[in-house]
């Protein structure tokens, strides 16, 4: 297949807003491709070579690229900068340089689709010392065979900024209607075994039966449960039909760890990512804990003071603020533990169907406690009163709040959705009128008089599964300092756009647009409705939408979180009907 079959969808889904159109682009783009280049064709498209949690990712140095397009195009490295300067992006400069060679009929061979992804994989795992060299060649390669178009996408992609303004629910709803699969499964089967290019491959073969055979698998991380809010223990009792378990919410980085045949142990992110080698007396430890072979456990890893027993913070030993003075210390004086909290699978069975109470008991079975490798505390309780002085220990022990679970029957773990069977109930809900929101910043505003110089508000959204799209919820004008102020400038200026981002519903302007990529932690005094921001547009009330009144930032950049785990729309939706319930 011709890479430049791939260039005319991108083309044309670039060219809509409507999201219609580009699910119907990207359908007849994957109906068209031979089931062998399909998982090429759908990794491509969501701008990697890989599912992500085999790493690998796609994003070179600027500097390398202006280097890759000077040698694959002709042109000295000084006139590739300069167009880039003038374009402001080097994939539109890439392009203008590809013309002039074709008006001088400079082709070489077309390129396919293998051709590019091999040319990819092998910039991905190029590694030594003179990997750099070799990354541009490989580049300067494929644009030395391209076309003009061909170019813009193959540098945009290569930099990790392909930016179709498509996410994984487009794809999802895109290969359903290529395939004639409904979007529930294919969502099911995404959250269990998040390999879109497997998935397509394995419907193109056999329809929806394809999907039967995706099941849990030590090595596959699992689209993570996530848990709803409620302002009271009392709420949440009479949610959860009277009783529940209350689990310590530990502050600190949600961690999937995977035992596999061969005994190895693998971690990953709530984002799918390998983090294995991030955290080796994680892994140490959890090997001394001898747990059964295929066997997936979830739990928070949080740094433990060992002479007190004292929890602190994530953040202590988190890699953004590991820059920090003083802290690369603390890193190796405070070991992270794992409070283990949930089981998925039990060597080789799959428990994500049994209730959590049997879960519990599976996960105290399948591994023992050891230095390092604890399970999270927890009670079962039907009385409030308990309840609440369970909550205020948990906070005096320094975490951030309690996980209410669901004792009942159908307490199952639901992997990738977010609903009542889990709870959380945390200390800022007493003390903010509403819970704090992670909100993806999707445009900026110049600061002026003392702010000149630096962005004075941010344009933040919530993100809408059901349209995979971004929705703007507020300004955000306050709870900055100085040095963030300061730091912000070049942390927006990598992800700045010319113009709104494709998958922002915005009916406001911003000086400059912003590729939705980050999520900061928010707080707010309520949700009110509004005539200027579109979350949740039409839904509660004819022509508004909602806002968060008073926002404030936290502090805290949720690098935790991919945008697509900020605050749903959803999630504000039912934050106001609570708050309108309350009052
Ligand atoms: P938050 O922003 O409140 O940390 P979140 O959006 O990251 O929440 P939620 O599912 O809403 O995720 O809240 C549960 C989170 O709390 C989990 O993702 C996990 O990282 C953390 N956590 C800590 N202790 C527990 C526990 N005992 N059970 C489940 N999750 C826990």
């Amino acid at each position: 297949m011709l890479y430049g079959q791939i260039v005319d969808a991108y083309v044309e889904v670039q060219e809509t807003t409507k999201r219609l159109e580009m699910t119907a682009r990207l359908a007849q783009l994957f109906s068209e491709t031979p089931t062998d280049q399909l998982r090429m064709v759908v990794y491509l498209t969501q701008g990697r070579v890989h599912p992500p949690f085999l790493g690998g990712e796609l994003g070179l140095a600027e500097k390398l690229v202006v280097k890759a397009i000077a040698l694959g195009t002709g042109h000295s490295v000084d006139e590739v900068q300069e167009l880039m300067y003038d374009t402001g992006d080097l994939g539109t400069a890439c392009e203008s340089f590809l013309e002039r060679k074709v008006q001088m009929a400079l082709f070489t061979e077309e390129l396919t689709v293998e051709k590019v992804h091999g040319n990819f994989v092998k910039v991905v795992e190029a590694t030594g010392s003179s990997s750099q060299d070799l990354k541009m060649k490989l580049v300067a390669d494929l644009l030395h065979s391209a076309s003009p178009v061909e170019g813009r996408y193959i540098v945009r992609t290569i930099l990790g900024r392909l930016r179709l303004g498509v996410g994984d629910m487009t794809i999802i709803d895109a290969l359903g209607s290529a395939y004639e699969v409904e979007r529930e499964p294919l969502e099911r089967a995404y959250n269990l075994h998040p390999d879109l290019g497997e998935i397509a491959v394995a419907i193109a073969e056999q329809g929806a039966d394809g999907l039967d055979g995706f099941s849990i698998t030590a090595g596959i991380p699992v689209h993570c449960m996530l848990a709803e809010r409620l302002p009271s223990i009392g709420d949440i009792l009479e949610r959860t039909g009277g009783t529940a378990a209350l689990e310590y919410k530990y502050d600190g980085l949600r961690v999937q760890a995977h035992i596999l045949l061969d005994g190895s142990v693998e971690l990953f992110s709530r984002q799918l990512e390998r983090i294995t080698d991030q955290y080796p007396d994680v892994v140490a430890a959890l090997k001394e804990a001898e747990p059964a072979a295929g066997t997936i456990v979830e739990g928070e890893c949080v740094p433990i003071v060992p002479e007190t027993g004292e929890m602190l913070p994530f953040q202590v030993v988190s890699r953004r603020r590991g820059r920090k003075h003083g802290l690369e210390k603390a890193m190796t004086d405070i070991p992270v533990s794992i409070v283990l909290f949930d089981c998925l699978l039990a060597g080789g069975e799959d428990v994500t169907l049994k209730p959590y109470p049997e879960r519990r008991k599976v996960l105290e079975g399948v591994l023992k406690t050891v230095d390092g490798v604890q399970f999270a505390e927890y009670l079962i309780t039907s009385d409030p009163d308990e309840g609440e002085r369970f909550f205020s220990e948990s906070i005096e022990r320094g975490s951030e709040g309690i996980v209410a679970k669901s004792v009942a029957e159908d307490s199952i773990y639901r992997a990738g959705s977010r609903g009542f069977l889990w709870i959380k109930y945390k200390r800022d809900y007493r003390m903010e009128l509403t819970d704090t929101l992670d909100l993806v910043p999707v445009g900026a505003y110049r600061g002026r008089g003392k702010r000149s110089g630096v962005y004075g508000a941010l344009l933040m959204a919530s993100y809408d599964r059901q349209g995979d799209s971004f929705e703007t919820v507020c300004k955000l004008g306050t709870g900055f300092d100085d040095d963030t102020l300061a730091e912000m400038v070049g942390m927006l200026d990598g992800i700045k756009l010319e113009g709104k981002h494709p998958r922002v519903s915005s009916r406001l302007d911003a000086d400059i647009w912003l590729e939705p990529k980050l999520v900061m932690e928010v707080a707010g005094a309520e949700i009110t409705h509004s005539p200027v921001h579109t979350c949740a547009l039409d839904r509660l009330k004819e022509g508004a939408g909602l806002a968060v009144r008073f926002p404030r930032f936290l502090g805290n950049w949720r690098d935790d979180k991919s945008p697509e785990d900020a605050t749903s729309t959803d999630e504000v939706v039912s934050m106001y009907e609570r708050q309108v319930k309350t009052s």
